[in-house]
């Protein structure tokens, strides 16, 4: 039987249902991955719709015309030319990222990326028999960054693929569009596929999303990803999607039609109508900015903690090496306790391969102004009491 290499965040979750049941104490959940808000009531309704139509059968395995010719209108107004036949709607973000991950990679070949990154990537790569190479990213006074000099060294003849991730979970880093720009330059110029994440695509507060899909010959080598989750607080509804070449797009939809046959067709149907929903997307994003401030506010009271504003996703990654160090603690052990004494989920920063985040917690701010309050208060006195 297959070996899982590490764990998912649904484990913290777990033990804090089991403390919240057994002692009856209020958790505070900053381990969330999803916005907490309802999907939009347009999107509800089309899909409400579809299902009182009888919309229930089998849809291609590439996903409804209607659907992959809006995600090509919203990438083309956006960033960059996209036809329908560059898109395949997939259950997830998750399926989308495997689908790619299935098609290219052959036992032994080696995929670059970041390290921390979120943790599907490199669990993914050594199901099919690739093998992880990692990129740390460097902290600095604005965020986090590629060393460009580690990535020449780390690219071999066996690296098939560089896998990205912007805006970044865990980090919520919003790279530099120079830096997307020189690793774009990179995999062009050494014929290595690039993977780009990009499912916070909204989810930026301050600077520029670049988009690999700006680059006018982004057929040649990317692999792009995105999906409904964040954007449209779908996570839920299992739909996400691949822009790629049209062959590469035709293979996928081979590979989708042996595995899962097609995405769910009234979710499909509920789809189509979020293009016409961005009113409230930016209503959420506004309301998370606020809360962004209200979390970093919160968290320069903590001591021992360090923490840089994150400019994109929803998560900020205090480092809390040095705090570790005093409490004779691993990060792990550090989350368990919160959760234990105070209720407080937080994600161990382990849980994203592979070493820096031992070093970090990541928090999500997808959590109500008050809850924020309320939890980092909790923090304070935990490292308080354990100091
Ligand atoms: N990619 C990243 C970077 C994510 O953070 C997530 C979800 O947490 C996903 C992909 C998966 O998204 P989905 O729920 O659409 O499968």
């Amino acid at each position: 039987m297959y070996e899982l290499a590490g764990e998912s965040t649904l484990v913290y979750q777990e033990i804090a249902r089991k403390v919240s049941k057994e002692r009856g104490i209020k958790t505070i959940n900053f381990g969330i991955g999803q916005p907490d808000v309802v999907t939009f009531k347009r999107i509800r309704d089309s899909a409400i719709q579809a299902l009182e139509q009888g919309f229930t059968g089998y849809t291609p395995a590439l996903g409804l015309d209607e659907l992959r010719e809006k995600i090509a209108q919203y990438l083309t107004v956006n960033y960059g030319d996209v036809k329908k036949d560059n898109v395949i709607v997939t259950p997830g973000a998750k399926t989308a990222l495997f689908l790619g991950f299935l098609l290219f990679i052959n036992p032994g070949d080696e995929v670059i990326m970041q390290d921390p990154s979120f943790y599907s990537y490199a669990e993914v790569v050594r199901l099919l028999g690739g093998k992880p190479v990692f990129l740390k990213l460097n902290m600095n006074q604005n965020g986090f960054s590629h060393d460009f000099e580690a990535i020449e060294r780390l690219i071999s003849p066996k690296t098939k693929m560089l896998v990205i991730n912007n805006p970044h979970n865990p980090t919520g880093s919003l790279f530099d569009p120079h830096e997307i720009e020189r690793l774009m330059e990179i995999s062009k110029e050494k014929k290595i596929i690039l993977m780009s994440d990009e499912i916070y695509d909204n989810f930026v507060y301050e600077g520029k999303m670049k988009s690999v899909l700006e680059d006018p010959s982004w057929t040649d080598y990317v692999l792009y990803i995105n999906g409904f989750s964040k954007t449209f607080s779908m996570t839920g509804w299992r739909l996400g999607y691949v822009v790629a070449r049209e062959d590469v797009i035709k293979k996928m939809g081979v590979l989708a039609g042996n595995i899962y046959t097609c995405p769910t067709s009234f979710a499909q149907k509920g789809a189509i109508s979020s293009f016409d929903s961005f009113d409230n997307v930016k209503e959420m994003i506004n309301l998370f900015k606020k809360r962004r401030d209200v979390m970093f506010n919160e968290l320069q009271k903590v001591k021992k903690i360090r923490v840089i504003k994150p400019n994109g996703a929803f998560y900020m990654f205090p480092y809390i090496g040095e705090l570790l160090r005093d409490l004779k603690m691993e990060v792990k052990d550090f989350s368990v306790e919160l959760i234990k004494s105070k209720g407080v989920i937080t994600i161990p920063g382990e849980v994203f391969p592979k070493d820096v985040g031992k070093d970090f917690v990541r928090l999500s701010f997808a959590v109500k102004e008050e809850d924020i309050k309320e939890g980092i208060t909790k923090i304070a006195e935990f490292v308080d009491e354990k100091s």
